[in-house]
């Protein structure tokens, strides 16, 4: 081991905010390792979820703390009152809503990035270089060229609104940045299904939610191509400009994938900005058997994804990766800082992360993206999330082999949707009462028009047997809130 325990100096003094007594920090700082630690190996003893009790909540209503307490105490209190209370990601039985479930890897790689205390909004340090390093793999996954750029950012609802400002930068050119977009003639475009925060991004890029247009979906819940062609050709005798496509690869309703393809294509003859928010669904370039439902996405101009997700490192990691690095820098860097930038020393190094993205501090979230590569290797990562998409194909077949269960959409990769009899009241209580019950936590969602409950696959604890105590539950809830079949 290089990392040896040095012995502490005989000069060791305390400044005002370090332990008095680091043997005795030390000792519960280790003990409060192995209690998350414990508690990850062995997370199915836990509820998935349980209501908060309203005396713990009233422990967080306290005036602000004048004094001191022990990290003891502080460690007690999380224990008891934090622990216990979570949302339930890291259960197997967790399926409610597309979370990662982290990993002790993790932990460990949180614990370390918190020891080094790392700013990487610039600077010439190595934090920075790591960063570095894993958006260079991104490249290589998405097939990105040189001249490519990137960063982590808190996750994909961050990420599109920088795919949003670029692909505006390019539309309305430079002066956008000190005009304001004004009066304009933009139109984007993307499916019913995609995530609230692309109408969010629209919105808060000045263009408005009106210039999104929010197109139907085929049977495969993957915006209709037709329709898309009409609405371009539409807005085009109007004399708007479509400046933006947006494709999805993995939704949340139905875990669909756009034709990727299809939508490049299109976005090309355009002359359009094509945009992949691929906030699960890209990671699945890494398993060979998932990969091809992607292709497409090596022709997008940015690509929005999280490492949180089906990646598994802890919160929050997201990412964006843009083809063209110069106008991704010219969206956001400040002329006036960057070039002012020092060749050498310790403020060289540049250019700066914090020339892509609006955050000038930055923690160093790269590491545990790092760590959890590293660690576990690509073809790893890529075996865990085809194993989830293999669940949900079986998870799929028990529903379509109970008479008591319909399936309300395909399964493309690792979201199962599907009904119990009653409407969409009883669809709502059964999710509500399962959650409760603390086994397994799906949730609902409404698919063309109906609550349907939704199993999200996105977790490496989740197994078989889970995915069957899900079919078997959602089947007796359904029977006592609805009546026997
Ligand atoms: C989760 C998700 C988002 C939002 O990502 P955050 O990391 O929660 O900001 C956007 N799009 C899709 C398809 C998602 O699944």
């Amino acid at each position: 081991v290089t990392f040896e325990r040095r012995s502490r100096g005989p000069d060791y003094a305390p400044t005002a905010l370090e332990p008095e007594d680091p043997g005795a920090f030390r000792a519960v700082a280790h003990r409060l390792l192995d209690v998350v630690l414990d508690d990850l190996e062995d997370r199915r003893r836990r509820p998935v979820w349980q209501p908060i009790p309203a005396a713990v909540r009233a422990l967080y209503h306290e005036p602000s703390p004048r004094g001191p307490a022990a990290i003891e105490a502080l460690g007690d209190q999380f224990v008891a009152t934090m622990l216990p209370y979570g949302s339930g990601n890291t259960h197997p039985g967790f399926m409610g809503w597309v979370n990662g479930a982290g990993t002790s890897v993790g932990v460990v790689a949180e614990m370390l990035a918190a020891g080094l205390d790392a700013n990487l909004g610039g600077r010439d340090h190595m934090a920075v270089e790591v960063e570095r390093q894993v958006i260079r793999w991104a490249h290589e996954w998405f097939g990105m060229p040189d001249g490519a750029s990137g960063v982590l950012v808190t996750g994909t609802s961050m990420a599109n609104l920088i795919a949003v400002l670029a692909a505006r930068q390019r539309a309305l050119g430079p002066d956008v940045r000190r005009d304001g977009v004004g009066v304009h003639r933009l139109a984007a475009y993307t499916g019913t299904s995609a995530h609230a925060c692309v109408t969010q991004a629209m919105e808060i890029a000045g263009l408005g939610r009106a210039a999104l247009r929010r197109l139907p979906l085929d049977g495969a819940q993957r915006v209709d191509l037709a329709a898309l062609e009409a609405a371009i050709a539409a807005d085009r005798a109007a004399g708007l400009t479509p400046f933006l496509v947006v494709g999805s690869a993995g939704t949340v309703d139905a875990g669909a994938v756009d034709d990727l393809g299809a939508l490049a294509t299109l976005a090309a003859r355009e002359g359009s900005w094509f945009h992949v928010d691929g906030a699960f669904g890209a990671l699945g370039v890494l398993s060979p058997e998932v990969a091809p439902l992607l292709a497409g996405i090596e022709r997008a101009d940015s690509i929005a994804f999280d490492f949180h997700k089906w990646g598994q490192v802890p919160y929050d990691a997201g990412c964006i990766v843009v083809r063209d690095g110069r106008l991704h820098q010219e969206t956001f860097a400040s002329p006036a800082a960057y070039l002012r930038r020092e060749v050498r020393g310790l403020a060289g190094g540049a250019p700066w992360f914090c020339d892509f993205g609006p955050d000038l501090s930055r923690g160093f979230r790269a590491l545990k993206v790092w760590m959890t590569l590293k660690h576990f290797g690509t073809e790893r990562i890529g075996a865990s999330i085809a194993e989830c998409c293999r669940l949900a194909r079986r998870l799929a077949a028990r529903v379509d082999a109970e008479p008591e269960l319909t399936r309300a959409a395909p399964v493309a990769l690792n979201v199962v949707c599907f009904r119990v009899r009653g409407g969409d009241d009883a669809n709502r209580a059964v999710a509500v009462e399962l959650q409760e019950a603390g086994q397994v936590a799906p949730s609902t969602t409404t698919l063309d028009g109906h609550i349907v409950l939704r199993a999200a696959i996105v977790n490496h604890r989740t197994t078989e047997g889970d995915v069957d105590t899900l079919v078997e539950q959602a089947i007796a809830a359904a029977r006592r809130i609805a009546g026997p079949a």
